[in-house]
């Protein structure tokens, strides 16, 4: 199979051709080059508050290294009065949690931790038998976003704080993101929580529901409903401000009209996360398992990352790596290591993470509608 010499993309990604050497990607994209950080002079001076308030803003964080830089660098490189924000969806890995509570104990920022309500659990488990009978998984992330949007603004509003900042970057959008976007010439935050992302995803659920095997389908629709009914109950419970819309099982919360700004950080300061973990690394302590500095925060990670090496011939994390080495934030070599790693045991994994979830035996019953690209390791474990 052919792979771009620039970044590590295979021609069997979707929309991914390489001529000369080169992948569609290197080849077009952009969008990252345009774009110039507004400095930290911006941002100290949109986030600073008076002496009066008690915090400045707000940080959401996972114990992941984008989060947990966004906090580090606002608390301790800007000095500002940051009040972290955790929320635990039920999934979080061992070394996330312990990478916020230490970051935060060693910083003396203050803490604020909200769970999940006991639908998440409920709604991820029927997403998983769904997917045994669809031959792929979907939604397994259920409604995190959501979930830490709703979060995020309600603890801002409680404590008086003006501002949220955000530490999610564009680099993290998947392929189907990513060409989606492109076409729209939007990047994903854009798109969020409109009519229009809400009925793409009505659209593509049907299209899943009228592809595979018939008795697959009606099982797969069984599980389906149950998961709707689960959204729309987690919605309703966690208090997300979205009145009439909470009963939309696609919803998307946006953060417009929220009364509170939001700021995304690296539009502030120049992402590059080598640099920026060992420099957390560094002056943290921060930790991570080996060779996986990517979204190690939650386990659900695993299916997102099986699911698009399924479907292109590398993970999710790999498509993110690709794009840091095309930007020269990363050699070439290290996101070839890192891809290995990623897709190391990742059957297994899932397999091991269902089991633990309580859905038995997930590869067991996937149907023959399951795509395995040529030469992947990734066939049902049987
Ligand atoms: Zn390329």
């Amino acid at each position: 199979m052919k792979t771009c010499t620039k970044c590590i993309i295979p021609e069997s990604v979707k929309g991914a051709e390489i001529s000369e050497g080169l992948c569609t990607f290197c080849k077009t994209d952009q969008r990252h080059r345009q774009k110039s950080a507004m400095g930290k002079e911006a941002l100290y001076r949109e986030l600073k508050q008076p002496a009066s308030a008690k915090y400045d803003c707000l940080v959401p964080i996972s114990g992941g290294k984008d989060s947990s830089y966004v906090l580090y660098y606002l608390a301790k490189v800007l000095g500002l009065r940051v009040l972290a924000f955790f929320f635990d969806n039920g999934f979080i890995c061992s070394f996330a949690r312990e990478n916020v509570q230490n970051m935060c104990g060693s910083m003396g920022v203050d803490l604020v931790i909200e769970r999940a309500t006991a639908y998440r659990l409920k709604q991820t488990q029927h997403a998983l038998h769904a997917a045994k009978h669809l031959g792929r998984f979907v939604k397994v992330c259920g409604t995190c976003s959501n979930n830490l949007r709703t979060h995020s603004i309600l603890a801002a509003k409680r404590q008086g704080i003006k501002h949220i900042v955000w530490g999610a970057s564009d680099f993290e959008d998947s392929s189907t993101d990513y060409l989606r976007n492109e076409k729209l010439k939007q990047g994903n935050r854009d798109t969020w929580g409109t009519p229009g992302s809400e009925r793409r995803k009505v659209w593509r659920a049907l299209k899943l529901l009228f592809s595979g095997s018939p008795v697959g389908k009606l099982r797969a629709f069984y599980h389906g409903l149950y998961y709707m009914y689960y959204t729309v109950r987690d919605n309703l419970a966690s208090g997300c401000m979205e009145g009439i819309r909470n009963y939309n099982p696609f919803l998307e919360v946006p953060f417009v009209g929220k009364g509170v700004q939001v700021h995304y950080f690296f539009d502030y300061i120049p992402y590059n996360p080598v640099q920026q973990v060992a420099e957390l690394i560094k002056e943290t302590g921060w930790r991570h398992p080996e060779s996986r500095e990517m979204r190690m925060d939650c386990m659900l990670h695993a299916f997102i990352n099986y699911q698009h090496l399924c479907d292109n011939g590398i993970t999710h994390d790999g498509f993110i790596l690709a794009g840091l080495v095309r930007y020269g934030l990363m050699d070439r070599q290290t996101a070839l290591v890192r891809e290995a790693a990623a897709r190391e045991g990742l059957a297994e994994e899932c397999e091991r993470i269902a089991l633990e979830l309580g859905v038995i035996s997930l590869f067991r019953n996937w149907s023959t509608n399951k795509v395995v690209p040529p030469g992947q390791k990734c066939q049902p474990l049987l």
